[in-house]
């Protein structure tokens, strides 16, 4: 996971980010770390957590 602005707001929330992507799963780049201090109380992304979800499912075992 990862803190980020969200892709449609300015709003800190915590992206999905695979190990070896260089993107969050909504497909964003951050540039800069942001402090996860700030983002405790922030929410998920919601086009991340869609993506994850359909990783899992998808997945094979
Ligand atoms: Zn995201």
């Amino acid at each position: 996971m990862c803190v980020g602005p969200e892709k449609t707001g300015a709003a800190l929330v915590w992206h999905v980010m695979a190990k070896q992507a260089p993107a969050t799963l909504c497909g964003q780049r951050f540039a800069e770390r942001h402090d996860a201090s700030h983002a405790e109380r922030t929410g998920h992304c919601p086009l991340c957590m869609a993506a994850f979800a359909k990783l899992m499912t998808t997945a094979p075992r």
